[in-house]
C-alpha cells in the first residue's frame, strides 16, 4: 500500500491536538493508504508535547514527533516535518482543523485520477477573519504577483497533497529564509486547486499577530521580487539622462547669448547628480542581488522526468 505522510506543525496547540487527531483518523480510516502522522512541536509553552507523546504511545508506528528546542516558526516546523516524511504522498496540515481532513480523500482522488503532481487547497472566502487583515492579505497577493515570475495564488493554503518527487524538489531548495508559499510556487509542476469555504479554528487562538504576518509578507516580497532594485537603476538612468539633455540645452542657450537664471542651472545640476547617485545605487543593488542569489543556493532548475 502507498504511504501518506501528514506533517502537523504545532505551537501551543494543547486544546486542538486531540480533536485534530480524532477527526483526522476518522477520515484516514476510509482511505486506502497507510499513514504516518508527524507532529512537530515548535517550542510550545503549554502541554502540546505531552498530548502528542500520549498519542504516540497509544498508536506506536503511526504517530511520530519532532520536538524543537524553542519556537522557530511554522516554516522551520514544516521543513523538519517534510524532511522526516517518508510517504509517497505528503501533506501539511494545521492542527486547528482549519484544513478540513474531509478534503483529503478528494485530494487523493484528484491526484491519482487527474495525473496532478500537487493538489492544493484554496480558501475562496475569508469569513470570520478581521476585515482589515483580509484587505492587507489581498493587497499583498496583488503586489507580490505583479513583480514575481511565479504566481502565488491568493488564498492558497500550505495544506497541499504532494507527490514524493515534489517534496524532494522543495527540500532541494536549501535557502535559509524559507517562504513556503513562494517555494511551492517556485518548484512548479502541475498543480490543481480544491476550493473550499473558510473554516474557523476549533479551539485556541491564532498564532499570527499582525506584526508577524507583516514580517512574513515582507519576507515573501524580498525573497521573490527583484523589481524594487531594478526600479532604482531605471529611475536613476532616466533622471540623469533627461537632466544631461537639459544641461546641454542650457549650455547651448547661454553660448547663443541667452540669459540663464542661476536657480534653473543649480536645480538642473542637483537633479543630474541625484540621477547619477540613484543609478550608482541601482548598480550596487544589482550586484547585491546577484550575490544574494548565489548565497541562497537555489537549484538552477527542477527536472520532473528524464526521458531517455
Ligand atoms: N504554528 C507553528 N509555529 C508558529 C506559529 C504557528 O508551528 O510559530 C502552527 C500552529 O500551531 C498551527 C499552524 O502553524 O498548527 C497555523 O497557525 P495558526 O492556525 O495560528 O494560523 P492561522 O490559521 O490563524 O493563519
Ligand atoms: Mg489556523
Amino acid at each position: 500500500m502507498e504511504l501518506l505522510s501528514i506533517v502537523v506543525p504545532c505551537y501551543n496547540e494543547e486544546l486542538t491536538v486531540d480533536l485534530f487527531y480524532t477527526e483526522l483518523v476518522k477520515v484516514l480510516d476510509t482511505m486506502d493508504v497507510d499513514r504516518e502522522i508527524i507532529f512537530v512541536n515548535d517550542g510550545s509553552k503549554d502541554r502540546t508535547l505531552e498530548k502528542v507523546l500520549a498519542l504516540r504511545d497509544a498508536h506506536p508506528g503511526e504517530v511520530r514527533c519532532i520536538d524543537f528546542s524553542r519556537n522557530f516558526g511554522k516554516e522551520g516546523a514544516m521543513l523538519a516535518g517534510l524532511r522526516m516524511a517518508k510517504g509517497d504522498y505528503v501533506t501539511v496540515m494545521d492542527s486547528d482543523l482549519q484544513d478540513p481532513p474531509s478534503n483529503l480523500p478528494v485530494m487523493l482522488k484528484m491526484i491519482r485520477e487527474n495525473g496532478d503532481d500537487v493538489v492544493g487547497t484554496r480558501r475562496v472566502t475569508r469569513a470570520g477573519e478581521p476585515k482589515i487583515r483580509s484587505w492587507f492579505a489581498r493587497q499583498f497577493y496583488k503586489l507580490i504577483n505583479r513583480f514575481t515570475e511565479v504566481e502565488i495564488v491568493d488564498g492558497a493554503r500550505d495544506f497541499r497533497l504532494m507527490r514524493r518527487y515534489v517534496v524532494d524538489a522543495v527540500l532541494s531548495m536549501e535557502e535559509y529564509n524559507r517562504f513556503s508559499k513562494g517555494l511551492f510556487a517556485w518548484v512548479g509542476y502541475q498543480v490543481e486547486y480544491l476550493e473550499y469555504e473558510n473554516v474557523e479554528r476549533v479551539a485556541g487562538e491564532t498564532k499570527w499577530s499582525f506584526g508577524k504576518l507583516f514580517r512574513y509578507a515582507l519576507d515573501g516580497i524580498i525573497e521573490y521580487t527583484e523589481a524594487p532594485m531594478h526600479f532604482c537603476s531605471w529611475t536613476g538612468a532616466i533622471l540623469s539622462a533627461v537632466m544631461l539633455v537639459e544641461l546641454i540645452v542650457l549650455l547651448v542657450m547661454s553660448l547663443c547669448g541667452k540669459q540663464i537664471s542661476s536657480a534653473v542651472l543649480i536645480i538642473s545640476c542637483i537633479l543630474f547628480m541625484g540621477g547619477i547617485l540613484m543609478l550608482g545605487l541601482g548598480i550596487i543593488s544589482e550586484y547585491l542581488l546577484k550575490t544574494y542569489s548565489e548565497v541562497r543556493k537555489r537549484p538552477h532548475y527542477i527536472v520532473k522526468n528524464y526521458y531517455e
